[in-house]
């Protein structure tokens, strides 16, 4: 008999997940737009959502957080798109004094092409049918940006700021760089949120993303029942971290949630 842990559940596909994200957000009341984007390596479509209940509240930077929803692995990115469509419901729901922007990128499995495109100029991009994401516009209200990343490997989040291009450093290996990493190129602020017991700490500390990476496969945190078993964390920790960042600077929201804070390597 083959143990349940050994059945790799089923991963949906990136069309499957986005009409599922699209569906899920308009069920909610909101207005998701669609990014489609083609570029020499790939085509996609990143998913939209702008959330800004006060007339007031689109003043100052814009709070921007995203994550990746073409999928390898539950962890990688499905529990994240889990997490940030809650996020929005919240949001909506809540009464924000602030602008702000969910994004549900395509292609980042292939080279970021969706976080990509939506930060690069004209040509690339194919507009929408409310006129497109314009470039300078995203630079000009995009303060800083998180990327979540990796959710459902354990019980505590993980934040590093990108602080050089990782191209290189250490962590050259093109697996490893994240839509964060693109948001960093184009000289915005960045961070990536990821999840994972305690002892990721260390071992980033130690060896980086790439020893974090290589106890996540050794450990057994890859597999559907941790992933069923870190999710409510994951999700509890998001939405406390959301809240926080609502009333806070995203540093002091980090530090009050309890996130904790590497220093990147
Ligand atoms: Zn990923």
């Amino acid at each position: 008999m083959i143990a349940l842990a050994q059945v790799k559940p089923w991963i949906p596909s990136s069309a499957t997940l986005r009409h599922y994200v699209i569906a899920k957000l308009r069920s909610l009341g909101l207005s998701p737009e669609i990014m489609p984007f083609r570029t020499f390596l790939s085509s996609g479509e990143n998913v939209i959502v702008d959330i800004c209940r006060q007339e007031d509240g689109s003043a100052g930077p814009r709070r921007l957080i995203g994550a990746h929803y073409d999928c390898c692995e539950l962890y990688d990115n499905l529990g994240s798109v889990l997490c940030l469509i809650e996020a929005a419901a919240s949001l909506y729901h809540g009464n924000t004094r602030h602008a702000w922007r969910i994004v549900f990128w395509d292609a980042e499995e292939c080279f970021q092409q969706g976080s990509n495109a939506y930060l690069a100029r004209g040509s690339v991009l194919t507009h929408s049918t409310k006129g497109g994401v314009e470039h300078s516009e995203c630079l000009k209200h995009d303060g800083v940006y998180v990327d979540v990343d990796g959710m459902g490997v354990g019980p505590c989040l993980f934040a590093r700021q990108i602080v050089q291009n990782t191209s290189n450093s250490r962590l050259s290996n093109s697996r490893f760089l994240l839509d964060a990493d693109v948001f960093f190129r184009h000289g915005i602020p960045s961070f990536h949120i990821f999840s994972g017991p305690r002892s990721f700490r260390e071992i980033y500390a130690r060896d980086g993303l790439l020893g974090c990476h290589l106890a996540l496969c050794e450990n057994e945190l890859a597999t559907f029942q941790n992933w069923r078993r870190a999710m409510p964390l994951c999700r509890q920790s998001i939405m406390k971290l959301v809240a926080a960042w609502e009333e806070l600077s995203l540093l002091d929201a980090l530090h009050e949630t309890g996130v904790i804070c590497l220093t990147t390597i």
